[in-house]
C-alpha cells in the first residue's frame, strides 16, 4: 500500500468513531498524494504523516456550572492542540450541543494548513463545549465561560495557544473567558482573539471571515476573467461568517439573495437587508422568522428533513457559511443546473466530499474553507501582533492587511496546483501550499 493508504487506515484505526476527522484527513492527504509520493521514502522514515495526524496534545475535562434555577449542570471540555511547528497553537473554541472529540480534531487539524496558508506564524489548534448557548441568561454563560477558563488557563497563553471564537462563543463569551483568565493568572497578554475593542481587540476583526472570503472570492474569480459586479449570490448561515460576507458581497456590488439559521432559510429576491438581518440576529438573537415579518420582499422557509433550502435558489456564486456538512450531492447537482460559476466556502467543511467532487468535475470553481475562510483566523494574528506591540492599528490598516492576505492566499493556492499539474484544482493546491511550509519546520525540528 502506499503510504497515504496506510496512515489513511492508521487514522480510521486509531481514531474510532470520528468520522468527522476521518472525511477531513482524506480530504487533506488525498490531495497531498503526489507530493506525498515524490517524498515518499523520507516521509515514511520520519513518520511526518502520522506525527502530522497525531495532535501534539488533547486536553479533555469536565466543566461544571450552576444555572438560574440553582440546577448543577455539568458539559465537556476540549482543547486539542494539534500544531505547533511554525507557531504557538491558534485555532477557535467552539460551544455547540454537537461538539465531540472527532468535530474538535477535524477542525485543528484543518487548522493547522490554514493558519500556514496565511503565511503568518500560527501553529494549529481548537478546543470548545458540548454546551449550547442558546437560551441561557448572560449569567449561565458566564458561569459557564468561568468555569471553562478555570480549567482551560493551565493550558494556554500568548505564546502558547491562543484561541478565539467560532459557532456559539462571539463578543459577550471571549469577554467572560479573557476576565477569568486574567483574573486567575494575573497577567494581562494577548492570550485569546476576537476581543472586544476596549481590552485589546482588533478593528475588523469582527467582519474579517466575511470580508475575507469575498476578497479571496474576487480575486479567484478574477483570475478566470469573472467579474462579481452584478452577480446573484446564494449565502447559508446568518451568523458572523455570512452576516459580514453578505455586506462585503453587496459593497462590491454583488446581490445576495439567501440566508439561513438552524430552523429555517430566507429567500430575498430583492438582496438581503444587511442591517435588518444584523438587527435580528446580532442584537436580538432571534430566528430568522423575525427578518421575513419586517422584510416583505422576503420569502421564509422553515427547515424541514430533507429540504435542499438556499441552494434551490438559481444563483451564479454560493458562499456557504454556516456549518460542515451542508451542502451534500444533491444540492450540488441543484447548483450546477442552475448555472452556478463558483462555490467558496466561508464555513468549515460545509461541502461533502461527494459534492465536491461533483461541483469540480462540472468545472464550477471551487475553493475550500481552509483557504477561502482564512481571513479570520489571519486577522487574529494581526490581532496578536497588535497585542505585543501594545499598539491599535486602524480600521483602514487592518483591512487592508486582509485583502493583502487573502490575494497572496490566492495567488499561492493557485500556483501550487499548477506547479503539480492540477491547475484550477484549488482545494489540492491549498493542501500542498499549506502543508509544505509545515512539512519543511516539521523536519527541520527534528522529532518531536
Ligand atoms: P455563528 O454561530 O455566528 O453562526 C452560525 C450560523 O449558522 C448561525 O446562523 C446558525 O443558525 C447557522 N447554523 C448552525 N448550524 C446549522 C445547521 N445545522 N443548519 C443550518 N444552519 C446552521 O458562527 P460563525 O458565523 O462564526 O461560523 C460559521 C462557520 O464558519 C463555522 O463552520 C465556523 O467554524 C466557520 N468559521 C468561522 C470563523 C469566524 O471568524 N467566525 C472563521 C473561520 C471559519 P442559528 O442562528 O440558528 O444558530
Amino acid at each position: 500500500m502506499s503510504y497515504v493508504d496506510d496512515v489513511l487506515s492508521y487514522v480510521v484505526e486509531k481514531n474510532p468513531a470520528q468520522p468527522e476527522f476521518h472525511q477531513a484527513v482524506k480530504e487533506v492527504l488525498e490531495s497531498l498524494r503526489v507530493v506525498i509520493e515524490a517524498n515518499e521514502e523520507e516521509y515514511r522514515k520520519e513518520a511526518l504523516l502520522e506525527r502530522l495526524v497525531t495532535p501534539e496534545r488533547q486536553i479533555l475535562f469536565r466543566v461544571p456550572w450552576v444555572d438560574d434555577k440553582g440546577q448543577v449542570q455539568v458539559n465537556n471540555g476540549f482543547r486539542v492542540q494539534f500544531n505547533s511547528a511554525i507557531g504557538p497553537y491558534k485555532g477557535g473554541l467552539r460551544f455547540h450541543p454537537s461538539v465531540n472529540l472527532g468535530i474538535i480534531k477535524f477542525l485543528g487539524f484543518e487548522q493547522i494548513f490554514k493558519n500556514s496558508l496565511t503565511g503568518l506564524p500560527i501553529g494549529g489548534g481548537k478546543g470548545g463545549s458540548d454546551f449550547d448557548p442558546k437560551g441561557k441568561s448572560d449569567r449561565e454563560v458566564m458561569a459557564f465561560c468561568q468555569s471553562f477558563m478555570t480549567e482551560l488557563y493551565r493550558h494556554i497563553g500568548a505564546d502558547t495557544d491562543v484561541p478565539a471564537g467560532d459557532i456559539g462563543v462571539g463578543g459577550r463569551e471571549v469577554g467572560y473567558l479573557f476576565g477569568q483568565y486574567k483574573r486567575i493568572r494575573d497577567t494581562y497578554e494577548g492570550v485569546l482573539t476576537g476581543k472586544g475593542l476596549t481590552f485589546g481587540g482588533s478593528l475588523a476583526r469582527t467582519e474579517a471571515t466575511g470580508y475575507g472570503l469575498l476578497y479571496l472570492t474576487r480575486a479567484m474569480l478574477k483570475a478566470n476573467g469573472i467579474d462579481i459586479k452584478d452577480k446573484t449570490i446564494a449565502v447559508s448561515g446568518a451568523g458572523n461568517v455570512a452576516i459580514y460576507a453578505i455586506q462585503k458581497a453587496q459593497q462590491m456590488g454583488a446581490k445576495p439573495v439567501t440566508c439561513s439559521d438552524s430552523t429555517g432559510w430566507i429567500y430575498d429576491p430583492e438582496g438581503i437587508d444587511v442591517a435588518l438581518l444584523k438587527e435580528v440576529k446580532e442584537v436580538k438573537r432571534a430566528r430568522l422568522t423575525e427578518y421575513a415579518a419586517k422584510r416583505p420582499s422576503a420569502q421564509y422557509h422553515e427547515k424541514k428533513n430533507g429540504e435542499h433550502g438556499v441552494w434551490t435558489v438559481k444563483c451564479d456564486i454560493a458562499l456557504p457559511c454556516a456549518t460542515q456538512n451542508e451542502l451534500d450531492l444533491e444540492d450540488a447537482k441543484a447548483l450546477v443546473a442552475n448555472g452556478c460559476k463558483a462555490v467558496c466556502e466561508g464555513a468549515n467543511m460545509p461541502t461533502t466530499i461527494e459534492a465536491t467532487e461533483y461541483l469540480q468535475a462540472n468545472k464550477v470553481f471551487f475553493v475550500g474553507g481552509k483557504a477561502a475562510n482564512a481571513g479570520g483566523v489571519a486577522t487574529s494574528a494581526l490581532e496578536m501582533s497588535q497585542n505585543s506591540e501594545r499598539l491599535s492599528w486602524t480600521f483602514e490598516e487592518v483591512d487592508s492587511k486582509l485583502q493583502g492576505i487573502m490575494e497572496n492566499i490566492f495567488a499561492n493556492i493557485d500556483a501550487a496546483a499548477k506547479k503539480y499539474g492540477m491547475e484550477g484544482n484549488y482545494v489540492a493546491g491549498a493542501n500542498i501550499a499549506g502543508f509544505l511550509k509545515v512539512a519543511e519546520a516539521m523536519k527541520a525540528q527534528g522529532v518531536v
